[in-house]
């Protein structure tokens, strides 16, 4: 059955995810506070004009703040039982605030952040984290099959920008820790190749290693091959490991990997040239580096 989407949010992410839906033919009109055209999108003049008669409205938003915003003047334009899907990576305190808004207004809210990056949304290869009802889960269901590959149903509001969060948590100390083997390894007089080899197939390996090697030539093809252009930008791995620190203090979680990793990335992108760059940079940075 062909949906009535409302789009909001249509920049790296949120254009190609709102082209495909249109191309699977539902009728999705958009809107961006920054004039931007998509293929088979309608263009809204207002946020509130993109909600009026949706049976979805998808935000896809740079952060909680901006969010809560929009929220507020989409919500009471909505109508009663529509779902108000929310695909940006946010504070896990700010998607919970919206929901209770949206359920409050008789909305069904849902928050699902995405991984695969503007790949994955222009593939309609996304991984989509879900928190919110079953009911708002399945009504959405299809446009997750179109946007994405996979959907977890990760329990109640919030649970879908928890599980993200924590997934990054890890890619993030995984990432330094893979690239900081590298540099060991490196003076140690150890080939990359063999390094590889040996890490990929033994129990350091993980999807920093193996998918992503932030080696230059060694393993598949990753931005590493490419002077390390973004790929996965510093600046957004340092933005979600924040959001994860910002939830490790709300709900008083020890995270000390975490809050080193998000450390180490603060420094990287605002005292260092590792901003516009690719998260795995972090192995040239290393390899540049004395033991401090
Ligand atoms: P982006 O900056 O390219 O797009 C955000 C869009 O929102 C912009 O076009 C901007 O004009 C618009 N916008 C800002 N305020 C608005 C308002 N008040 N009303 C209407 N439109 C407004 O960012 P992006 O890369 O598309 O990322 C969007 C979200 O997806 C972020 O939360 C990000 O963390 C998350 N995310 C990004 C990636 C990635 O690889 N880029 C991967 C996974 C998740």
């Amino acid at each position: 059955r062909a949906m009535k989407i409302g789009f909001i949010g249509l920049g790296n992410m949120g254009a190609p995810m709102a082209k495909n839906l249109a191309r699977a033919g539902h009728e999705v009109i958009g809107y961006d506070m920054a004039t931007v055209a998509v293929d088979g999108v309608w263009s809204a003049r207002s946020a509130s004009e993109a909600a009026t008669d949706a049976d979805i409205v998808v935000t896809m938003l740079p952060n909680g703040d901006i969010l809560r915003a929009v929220a507020a003047e989409v919500i009471p334009a909505m109508k009663s039982g529509a779902v108000l899907l929310d695909c940006s990576t946010v504070d896990v305190e700010s998607a919970r605030a919206v929901a209770a808004d949206a359920e409050a207004a008789g909305l069904l809210p849902l928050d699902a952040p995405v991984s695969g990056g503007i790949g994955g949304a222009a593939a309609g290869t996304l991984t989509f984290m879900v928190g919110g009802s079953e009911a708002a889960y399945k009504t959405a269901l299809p446009l997750f099959d179109i946007m994405g590959q996979k959907a977890v149903h990760c329990g109640a509001s919030g649970n879908g920008q928890a599980a993200k969060i924590c997934n990054n948590m890890i890619l993030g100390v995984t990432m330094i820790a893979t690239c900081e083997a590298f540099a060991l390894a490196d003076k140690l007089g150890l080939d990359r190749q063999a390094m590889f080899d040996v890490v990929s197939t033994s129990s350091g390996y993980s999807w920093s290693m193996n998918a992503y090697c932030p080696a230059p030539g060694i393993g598949p093809q990753s931005p590493a091959d490419n002077d390390y252009t973004p790929g996965f930008a510093a600046e957004l791995m340092l933005k979600d490991l924040r959001l994860s620190q910002q939830a490790a203090e709300a709900s008083d979680a020890d995270t000390p990997l975490g809050q080193a990793a998000t450390e180490l990335y603060r420094t990287f992108v605002e005292d260092e040239d590792g901003k516009g760059r690719d998260f795995s940079a972090m192995l040239p940075r290393f390899e540049a580096r004395k033991r401090g």
